[in-house]
C-alpha cells in the first residue's frame, strides 16, 4: 500500500527514510514482539515509554513498522475523543505530500486502509493512549511558524 499510484519517494529521494532526519522510528504499542529477536532491528530503543527502532534508510520493506506504513497521514484522536485522519505535521519540513496537505492526490485505497487500521487500534487502550500522545504531538506542529513555509 502506497500513499500515491505512483512512487512519491521519486519526488523526494524517499526523504521520510532519510536517517539524518531523526533517531527512528516510533513502534505502537505492543509492535515490538515483531522487532525483537531480528538482529537486523535491535537493539529496540525506549525513550520516554516509547519504543523506537533504528533504521538506515535501507529498511526490509515488507517488515516496516506500521508508523512508516500509515505515513504520511497518521490516525488522530482529537482532544474531543473523535478519530480522523491527517497529515503527520511533524515531518513537514521534508515531506512535499504533507506540504501539500491535498488529500484528493492520495490512493483511495491508501486513505480507506489508514482509516480501517485507526479504527481497529482505538479498541487498544494502550495505542488510543499512544495515538492520543502523538495527536497533541501534531496539534502542536501546528503553532511552529515554519508550518507556514
Ligand atoms: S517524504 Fe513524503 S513524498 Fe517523500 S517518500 Fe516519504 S511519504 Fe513519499
Ligand atoms: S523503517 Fe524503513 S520505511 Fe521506515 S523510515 Fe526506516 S527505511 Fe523508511
Amino acid at each position: 500500500m502506497t500513499p500515491l499510484l505512483v512512487d512519491c519517494g521519486e519526488l523526494c529521494q524517499k526523504a521520510c527514510c532519510d536517517p539524518k532526519w531523526g533517531q527512528g522510528v516510533y513502534l505502537f504499542p505492543g509492535e515490538e514482539v515483531m522487532f525483537s529477536g531480528k538482529s537486523y532491528w535491535e537493539p529496540i530503543k525506549t525513550i520516554s515509554d516509547r519504543k523506537i527502532v533504528d533504521c538506515d534508510g535501507n529498511c526490509k520493506r515488507d517488515e516496516r513498522p506500521l508508523f512508516c506504513r500509515l505515513f504520511p497521514l497518521f490516525p488522530y484522536i482529537s482532544p474531543e475523543n473523535e478519530l480522523s485522519l491527517v497529515f503527520y505535521s511533524p515531518m513537514h519540513p521534508i515531506c512535499p505530500l504533507i506540504k501539500l496537505n491535498d488529500f484528493k492526490i492520495l490512493a483511495d485505497d491508501y486513505v480507506e486502509a489508514v482509516k480501517k487500521i485507526g479504527k481497529i487500534l482505538l479498541k487498544n487502550e494502550d495505542c488510543l493512549k499512544f495515538m492520543r500522545e502523538i495527536s497533541r504531538e501534531i496539534d502542536a506542529c501546528y503553532d511552529e511558524p515554519w508550518m507556514k513555509l
